[in-house]
């Protein structure tokens, strides 16, 4: 079992006490009691009066615990001498109720006789046992490997932790590979928003801990989850050595509301996944050369992703470049020449566009049939490509309109024979003519109206200045943050009909969970899910 680890910064026994009740009503196993900013080193006495506390806190923890006196060099608060380490260390192993565990860095074990000598007496006990730790805030360490040979070397040592900034998404996997080979219990965690992945696959690897944070301002280390998320999102306790690997790569993709629904959607079907954030910068060359590594790791069952800005394309290029490594193209990520998902069937990898089809489901269930239909879309970007193709694919006549208009030229230039080859249509506009566009449909996929884009307040036209509108026009709106934008707003007061961008996200989102599981997710959890989110957003 890996333990889940809630650190707690000491700052008085009462408020550590508080924090450890509320750590075990939250979930966790451990506590982690930080006192690197409690031990006053002011004089004798304040010296002795802190370190009883510490001891009084650990006889009283409500649940088993270690104990970390974090110097200043690896990224804790205490700079005070070897001495008064040794004095916390001395207190603590010959304390009537020890910790189970104390937590001393491998550079101070190297560096002071006196605590090596203490650090060697822990062998002939049964608590506490000794994490020799090694920490890198910026980096991974250039010689990671010769540092666990020395850890070998330290008499005493229960448990290696060693924790690094993850530089990208592969430092996770060589984490892995050391967790699984090393012959004593191992901590092994990536910093930072890399290193996420480290610290949710912690049990599938066999890790001895992973740290969670009661709150996201208690968190010790950067890019450390909170409990709630840990074992609510990631479903912690549900992860095992054959948990299958899938995940949001983008970038940014911290905000991603795809792993509360995917993982979510796992667990209502008692499906063995789980669905993690995978940032990956967005160069050609990262998104190459991680995506290479992520589904070249036999050991992390990596069965699938969803890609999102700016990676979709690359996606598509990817794909192409490894055709004869058994990747496949579905006909719409092929027209599109941008695809949103990867889904892994044996040795086969599809690439599949979900986005076009979510945007044709969308209207089908507004229009007794597409065929034929005109639409306009707003924008040039990859929704507007996407609609674009699956549109097509339907037998729709689309109108692109867009601020650049080379840009909607090249995707009517892209698509004019997949449109042609499904009896469809697909033409240009100056921006100018959505005026007396007279489409049956029309559909935003510009980020005017988003929160957070370039013009929140805005919409792409003013729907009173169109004229030859059906009454019956259906506006769809492809942001969906917020849900009701200014277009949707003035839609609705105009009394057309009306599609939000949480519908296109749910019934994308629906389609990649169904190849990667057989499976639909139950009725309206994603949706209820993204909508409360939304409404819960500052
Ligand atoms: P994109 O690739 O960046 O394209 C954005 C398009 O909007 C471009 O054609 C751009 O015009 C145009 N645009 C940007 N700012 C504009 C402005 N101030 N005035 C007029 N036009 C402007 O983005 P995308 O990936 O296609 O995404 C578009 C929107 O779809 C996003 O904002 C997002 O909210 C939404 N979206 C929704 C879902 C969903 O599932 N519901 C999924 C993904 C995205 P130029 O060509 O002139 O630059």
């Amino acid at each position: 079992m890996t333990f889940l680890c809630a650190p707690i910064t000491v700052e008085s026994q009462q408020q550590a006490m508080a924090e450890a009740l509320a750590a075990r009503a939250a979930g966790a196993d451990l506590v982690e009691y930080r006192v690197d900013g409690f031990i006053t080193e002011d004089d004798d006495t304040d010296l002795a009066s802190s370190i009883s506390d510490v001891v009084n806190i650990v006889a009283d923890s409500p649940l088993p615990c270690i104990v970390t006196c974090r110097i200043a060099a690896e990224g804790g608060a205490y700079e005070g001498d070897d001495g008064v380490l040794a004095r916390l260390l001395e207190a603590l192993i010959s304390a009537d109720h020890p910790p189970q565990y104390i937590d001393v860095e491998l550079a101070t074990i190297e560096r002071s006789t006196e605590i090596r000598s203490l650090a060697a007496r822990l062998a002939e006990v049964e608590a506490p046992r000794l994490i020799v730790s090694m920490h890198d805030f910026n980096q991974r360490p250039a010689d990671l490997t010769r540092r666990q040979e020395r850890v070998a070397a330290v008499k005493g040592a229960a448990v290696l932790k060693l924790a690094f900034r993850a530089r990208s998404l592969r430092d996770n996997l060589e984490l892995f590979e050391i967790l699984q080979t090393r012959d004593i219990p191992t901590i092994a965690l990536g910093m930072g928003e890399f290193g996420v992945m480290s610290r949710v696959l912690a049990p599938k690897f066999g890790a001895f801990l992973t740290f969670a944070a009661l709150r996201s301002e208690a968190a010790t280390a950067p890019g450390q989850p909170t409990i709630g998320e840990l074992t609510t999102t990631y479903q912690f306790r549900s992860i095992n050595r054959k948990t299958q690997v899938f995940g949001v790569i983008g970038w940014p993709v911290s905000q991603s509301m795809s792993p509360a629904i995917h993982n979510a959607g796992f667990a209502s079907i008692e499906f063995n996944g789980v669905y993690l954030p995978l940032p990956i910068p967005p160069e050609w060359e990262h998104f190459k050369a991680t995506l290479g590594a992520l589904i070249d790791d036999p050991r992390l069952d990596f069965r699938g992703a969803s890609v999102t800005i700016p990676h979709k394309e690359h996606l598509v290029r990817f794909a192409r470049e490894h055709a004869e490594d058994g990747w496949r193209l579905d006909s719409l990520a092929e027209a599109a020449g941008a695809a949103n998902t990867i889904v892994r069937d044996d040795e086969n990898w599809f690439v599949v566009n979900t986005d076009a089809p979510a945007i044709a489901q969308c209207l089908q269930t507004r229009l007794s049939k597409l065929r034929g239909k005109r639409i306009a879309i707003i924008g040039a970007g990859g929704v507007a490509r996407a609609a674009a193709a699956g549109l097509v694919a339907e037998g729709c006549e689309v109108k692109l309109f867009n601020r650049t208009p080379e840009r909607a030229q090249r995707i009517a230039d892209d698509l004019c024979d997949f449109a042609q080859s499904h009896g469809a249509a697909i033409v240009a506009h100056p921006m100018k003519d959505i005026q007396d566009c007279g489409a049956a449909v029309i559909i935003n996929a510009t980020p005017l109206g988003m929160t957070g884009g370039p013009a929140p307040l805005e919409s792409p036209f003013d729907l009173s200045t169109l004229t030859q509108l059906p009454r019956e026009c259906v506006v769809f709106e492809t942001v969906y943050n917020p849900i009701e934008t200014p277009l949707l707003k003035q839609a609705r007061d105009r009394g057309y009909q009306t599609i939000d961008g949480v519908e296109m996200f749910v019934r994308q989102a629906a389609l990649q969970f169904s190849a990667w599981t057989g499976q639909t997710p139950s009725s309206n959890l994603f949706d209820r899910i993204v909508r409360e989110r939304l409404v819960a957003a500052p």
